[in-house]
This record gives C-alpha cells, structure tokens and sequence, in this order.
C-alpha cells in the first residue's frame, strides 16, 4: 500500500482572487496531488490549502506553491490578524495512511531542502521535523513575525535550517514542518470586546496563564488583582488557596486537586519547572493539546476564541466546544456557533456527533450520516456560512 500524506500550507494572501486562483493552480496542476479545499480568509489575509497525495507527488506540490508563492506574493505590502512570516507562511506535512511521523519528517525536510535551494530562501524547520527542540513550536519558529525577520535572521539561534540567512524583503522566510492531524477550530461569541475571547483563550488553553488574586470578581480574569509569584519556600497554586512549600508540592497537589499538568504548563510557558522563584505563578489551562488566541472578525462582526486542537486522541472539538461554553458563560458571554478552518476527515465529524450522542445517554446506534447531522448543530457549523459537509469533509 503506497504512504498517503496530507499537505496545509498557508499562504499569506487571503483578499487577491487572482494570486489565490494561481496558486491553486500550481497546486492542482502537480500530478498526482489532489487539491481538496482553498480557504481564503480575508481577515487574517491568507489562504489555507489542503493537499493529500503520496511523497512524490506532495513534494512536487510544495515546491510548485513556493516557486509561484515567490512570484506573487510581496510581504512588504501584506497586513492581517494573523501571525505570519513569510509568503508561503508555513508549509505543515501530515501522515495519514500507512504514513508514519518519521516518514513526514523525512519528507518536510527534503522539501525543505529543495525550497532552500530551488528558490533562495530561508527555510526553518519546526514540529516533529524541527532539528532543534526549541523550534518545535511553529509560534517559537514565527517570534516576531515578518517585521523582526531583518534584524533577527543572522542571529546564532535563529539561523534558517536551509537556505540563505539573509532577509528577503519580498518573500520573507517558510517555516516547513512536520505534524500530527491537527483541527483549527474557531468559536463564535456574541461579545463585541475581543478582551472576552482573549480570556476565555488563557482559560483553555494548555500553557494557561498567570496566575491573579481571584478576590475581585470581575467577569475578566485579567481584571483581577495582581499576578502572583513563586517565592522561595512558597509556591502558590494558580487555582486555589493552596501554597507549597515547594514548586514539587504544589505541582503534585495541581495534579491530585486540579487534574492537570502544571510542570508542563510551567515549561510551555517558559518558565525552567527547576528554578521557578521569581516566575508567575501559572494557572494552567484547561484542555491538554490545545493552543488558543483571542481575535474579532470585523467582516462577520465577531469575536472568536481560536484554537489549534493538537491532539486529536486527548482534545476533541466537542469538548474543546463545552470548555468554552462554560467559560463563556461564566463571563455572560454566549457561544453562537464555531467554524472549522480548512477540511477535516469525515471520521473527525462522526466521532463528534457520537459525543453528543453519548452525553445525552442516546444509545442508539447511529448512522455516520445522522452523527454528522448532530455535530453540525451542536458545534454550530452554520453560524457564519453554511457548513456543507461534502465540501468541508474528505474520507481516505
Ligand atoms: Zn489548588
């Protein structure tokens, strides 16, 4: 059986129909590469692929996007929400069938190589193909952003992987890597303050936030008090009265009281689990493999809490959905509805429905298309824009 992969580039071009219609087409006309889905946004000002063929055929495909990405897209002109880079932003190589993590790494890297090379440009590995742990995290890869890129190319610690370390003023740099299937999920809120998103984001998500005393009461977390800090022989919880004697206490008690991980919050965030003193008290946030920020959509006056689900097997988008509807609602918030950014496997969508499902005891074998139908409606999928489960759904 051949290895199938997926490939998501992201393209920093959301609002050209003509660049985004050319780039398709670079995409679509590589053999054997099957161009599921364009996804423009014109807010953040890029366009999400999705791409699934064998090696050879994704290889060919990340190559043809960069060479007309290089063509079209002038970075000197781009502005949107979200981070980016460079213009072919971030190039994500994924394993699916008889594929393995190694077998994506091995391919991102030779793209990578060959994009380094073809088209003169500085390339950073990150994800399970990054050369170097502290370039795992696609935002470490991506600190500063494109603005920083001139003054902080040539450096020791951010020296491009392949390619030339000197800035491209029109290209900026790609950031190709290697990753498990990951769900860019966004939830809707009826807040006009994005403040709201943003808080509920540090709620959620992994690395968490610091932590504040709760003795206000304000529906803003970050409204209340001052932050609180690891002193030496007092280590404070970030969730309740707690406070240990050391950082080892207070990160066992956080596990047995609070069911959750505060040494790797602790390291997400930077902080060395070792040498605390000094640090923010961290109050870890409440979904495992989970990423989240805060934004408005001005174009559908919105504002979302946006998350990247990591880890399909620990955080599913229905409960990633719940989380945040308690904490929206702990702040008078609503959650109108969610969107799914970019295709997601149609088995994604079932296992969801068959959550709801379950919640409410419903026992009865369902059938995929009734499943579907349940996770529509209870993520909200067609808040903003009909979700048209043909289009936005791929089996494999
Ligand atoms: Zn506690």
């Amino acid at each position: 059986m051949g290895k199938l992969f997926e490939l998501v580039p992201n393209i920093s071009e959301g609002r050209d129909r003509v660049i985004i219609d050319r780039c398709a087409e670079a995409i679509a006309q590589t053999s054997g590469a099957r161009l599921l889905e364009t996804d423009p946004s014109e807010d953040a000002n890029r366009t999400v692929f999705t791409v699934l063929g064998d090696a050879a055929s994704i290889e060919e495909a990340a190559l043809a996007l960069a060479k007309t990405a290089r063509e079209l897209i002038d970075m000197r002109e781009h502005s949107g929400a979200h981070p980016r880079i460079g213009a072919l932003d971030v190039c994500p190589v994924v394993p699916l069938k008889n594929a393995t993590t190694d077998d994506a790494v091995r391919l991102a890297r030779r793209i990578g190589e060959r994009i380094g090379e073809e088209e003169n440009a500085p390339v950073y590995l990150y994800g399970d193909a990054a050369r170097d742990e502290r370039r795992r995290r696609l935002a470490d890869v991506r600190k500063g952003e494109y603005e920083s890129l001139e003054r902080e190319i040539a450096k020791p610690d951010r020296l491009p992987d392949y390619g030339p370390a000197s800035f491209d003023p029109k290209f900026g740099a790609v950031a190709v890597g290697a990753r498990k299937l990951l769900l860019a999920f966004n939830v809707n809120l009826n807040a006009r303050k994005v403040a709201f998103a943003r808080d509920i984001a540090l709620d959620v998500r992994e690395r968490g936030r610091p932590a504040r005393r709760e003795n206000l009461h304000t529906p803003l977390y970050s409204q209340r008090g001052p932050i609180l800090r690891y002193r030496t022989g007092a280590y404070p919880c970030g969730q309740c009265g707690y406070v240990g004697r050391s950082i080892e206490q207070t990160i066992a008690h956080a596990r047995e009281k609070h069911m959750v991980d505060l040494e790797r919050a602790l390291r997400l965030a930077g902080v060395d689990p070792n040498k605390p003193e000094g640090a923010a008290a961290r109050k870890p946030g409440s979904l495992k493999a989970t990423m989240a920020l805060g934004w408005a959509l001005p174009s559908r006056g919105v504002t979302q809490v946006s998350m990247n689900l990591l880890d399909l097997d620990v955080v599913s988008p229905g409960l990633a959905m719940e989380t945040v509807r308690v904490k929206a609602r702990d702040r008078g918030v609503v959650v109108t509805g969610a969107e799914i950014v970019g295709m997601v496997p149609r088995d994604v969508l079932t296992d969801v429905g068959r959550y709801y499902l379950r919640r409410q005891g419903d026992r009865d074998e369902a059938s995929d298309e009734e499943a579907i139908v349940v996770a529509v409606h209870s993520l909200g999928l067609n808040d903003l824009y009909p979700f048209r489960v043909e289009k936005k759904t791929f089996t494999y």
